[in-house]
């Protein structure tokens, strides 16, 4: 399974849409590393995800625990201390999850001046030094975003493999501060502006034979060519958990001051028996897309009564939207596959759950 392990809730930014997240939890981890082991040890393929926070804050911690487990490791970091990261560690990692959120201006207006310049060198420095695996831009996307500019700006960039986003949930928050008006309108550009970017992919694997790395589409796709259903894509509850500073596992990274969040600890629990005690409720259960979806969001499921009023519908028609466009280009895409134009294979993303949510 998979695990998010929170290393501290510190950072060293104060993105707009954060604001730090939770309090209680401890600044450094409360277990020994020997504990953690003792967990981890009892799941015969964990994937251990470096998580905060900021986790290369930890970077001394960090390196411990690579040291001391055997297990896959991915980071997600927002890539200010990338250079921090030593050769020998940063060969380790499989993938990397790096926070941004498209051109310089949107990227710099959410997380402060100069941070997309200080991300790029460390992506030009890492892959200098030879890191091979996958690195996702994965972007946080705020009511105003032009999805298509952004995510074009990304795939573009030297450097990642993937770009994937999720929306900013704080904006369908009934409480939340920077609540303003017009994200209907805005939702309504989004929609086109996956639409355009569903065009821009598919001509470009005519074109060129290649899947441009967009891995929403790319996640949705495989299921759709496979016909296969999914879980809750994040795998929140499923198999994928979170190991806060205290030793308390929640089912989701974020939702870890709520109680139905809060499924039990590495003192007491063993990984086989978390699967199945926080899952996606109505109106998922019985929602004609539930199957492809999965969901969406197991907090935002589980919370539905702190959004503003219609926040479900306005998320869910995103999904929709989404969803119906990729079924759309669905023929299309098949016959490229069958002219071998490009391989169905091309599709098998990400090759274990990576911490991508597949689902925006
Ligand atoms: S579209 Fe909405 S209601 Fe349907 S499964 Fe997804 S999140 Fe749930
Ligand atoms: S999609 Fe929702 S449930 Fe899944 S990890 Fe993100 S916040 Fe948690």
């Amino acid at each position: 399974m998979h695990y998010h392990i929170i290393l501290t809730k510190d950072c060293n930014l104060k993105c707009e849409y954060c604001g730090g997240g939770s309090d209680s939890l401890p600044g450094e981890i409360q277990y020994s590393i020997d504990e953690l082991k003792q967990f981890i040890s009892l799941d015969e393929k964990p994937i251990l995800e470096f998580y905060g926070g900021e986790p290369l804050l930890r970077i001394g911690t960090m390196e411990q625990i690579i040291d001391s487990l055997s297990a896959r490791f991915v980071i997600q970091t927002n890539g200010l201390l990338l250079n921090k990261l030593k050769y020998h560690y940063l060969k380790k990692f499989h993938s990397i999850l790096l926070s941004i959120d498209g051109t310089k201006n949107v990227t710099d207006r959410a997380r402060g001046t100069g941070v997309y310049d200080r991300i790029m060198d460390n992506i030009k420095l890492i892959r200098q030094r030879e890191f091979a695996g996958d690195l996702v831009a994965r972007m946080t996307v705020a009511q105003g975003t032009d999805i298509y500019e952004n995510v074009m700006h990304l795939l573009t960039q030297p450097g990642f493999d993937h770009v994937h986003w999720q929306l900013d949930f704080e904006m369908f928050w009934e409480a939340w501060e920077h609540t303003v008006p017009g994200l209907q309108e805005w939702i309504n550009s989004y929609n086109s502006g996956i639409s355009s970017l569903i065009k821009w992919w598919v001509s470009k694997m005519e074109r060129t034979g290649q899947v441009a790395g967009i891995v929403p589409f790319i996640g949705v796709m495989n299921s759709l060519l496979n016909g296969t259903d999914s879980h809750l894509r994040c795998g929140s509850g499923t198999d994928f958990f979170t190991i806060m500073p205290d030793g308390r596992i929640s089912a989701c990274p974020v939702s870890i001051d709520f109680d139905f969040s809060v499924i039990g600890s590495i003192y007491d629990d063993v990984p086989s028996s978390l699967p199945g005690k926080a899952e996606v409720g109505e109106p998922c259960t019985s929602c004609d897309i539930f199957r492809i979806c999965g969901g969406r969001c197991l907090f935002v499921n589980r919370s539905q009564q702190l959004l503003r009023e219609n926040g479900y519908e306005m998320i869910c028609s995103t999904v929709r939207y989404l969803v119906k466009e990729l079924q759309d280009a669905l023929p299309q895409i098949q016959e490229l596959i069958y002219a071998g134009v490009i391989e169905k294979s091309d599709f098998d993303y990400p090759e274990f759950n990576n911490g991508c949510e597949i689902i925006p």
